[in-house]
């Protein structure tokens, strides 16, 4: 089933989004080469606590750390540890926080220093592709019009979407009912409805579709070693469509 959220689940969904929205705006300054990824995970764990927020996904399912910090080939997953960041990659954090029982759930993906064009468009195409999903996440749509709209865009440039992986509800669990894969066809799956709170989360890789987990179980990588995007926000569906609770400039 999935969960209508009231006012009051909203407002602290609307606090949770708002913090991990703020955590990955701090880290920014940060994303460098040079820096190693514990270290980020670090300031962003800091960060988070200051805000009187949990770091949502430290511990679920024993995951390790605050943040998935994922480099180049790898998608989503990755565990920070000593890995350098080096000039030319690109990075994508996601980051989770927990506010009074509610998550907020949040990725971007990052230049650090000088980055060719080919990954700045692939970043381009994957953000761009969540808009769309979330313009399409809308009160008498369906979970199928999210992932038709994000499919047809992205294939459309070229690139290719991970199946395995699929963005989904959130709440009080960081994972709820539905699912929501990055592809679909128009007019399936359940009805969207005002109150409804999804994490909308395209991985999208510049080669092949197909992907492994590396030896530590958990973090995922494109089986051909070309570069992966993922950007993810948490919405609210209402009345008149949806609302970004994790907003950045
Ligand atoms: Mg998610």
């Amino acid at each position: 089933m999935i969960k209508i959220k009231n006012k009051d689940e909203i407002n602290l969904m609307k606090k949770a989004g708002n913090i991990v929205s703020q955590t990955l705006s701090h880290l920014e300054q940060f994303i460098k080469p040079g820096i190693e990824t514990i270290e980020l995970d670090s300031i962003a764990e800091d960060f988070i606590r200051s805000k009187d927020a949990i770091p949502g996904f430290k511990g679920l399912y024993g995951f390790p750390a605050t943040l998935c910090i994922s480099v180049e080939d790898e998608v989503v997953h990755g565990i920070p540890k000593n890995r350098v960041l080096s000039d030319g990659d690109i990075v994508g954090i996601d980051v989770g926080a927990i506010v009074d029982g509610y998550y907020g759930d949040h990725a971007r993906t990052f230049e650090v220093g000088n980055v060719s064009d080919e990954k700045k468009e692939l970043m381009e195409v994957t953000k761009k592709s969540l808009e769309l999903g979330i313009e399409a996440s809308r009160p008498g749509n369906t979970i199928g019009d999210i992932g038709f709209a994000i499919q047809n865009y992205v294939e459309d440039k070229g690139y290719s979407i991970v199946r395995e992986l699929v963005g989904h509800g959130i709440g009080k669990k960081l994972h709820e009912e539905p699912q929501i894969p990055n592809y679909g066809d128009k007019n399936t799956g359940p009805i969207i409805k005002e109150g409804m709170c999804f994490a909308i989360e395209p991985m999208i890789n510049l080669g092949t579709e197909k992907i492994y987990t590396k030896s530590d179980n958990w973090t995922i990588c494109t089986q051909d070693g070309l570069p992966s995007a993922h950007f993810e926000h948490t919405i609210v569906v209402t009345n008149k469509g949806s609302q970004v609770l994790t907003q950045y400039n």
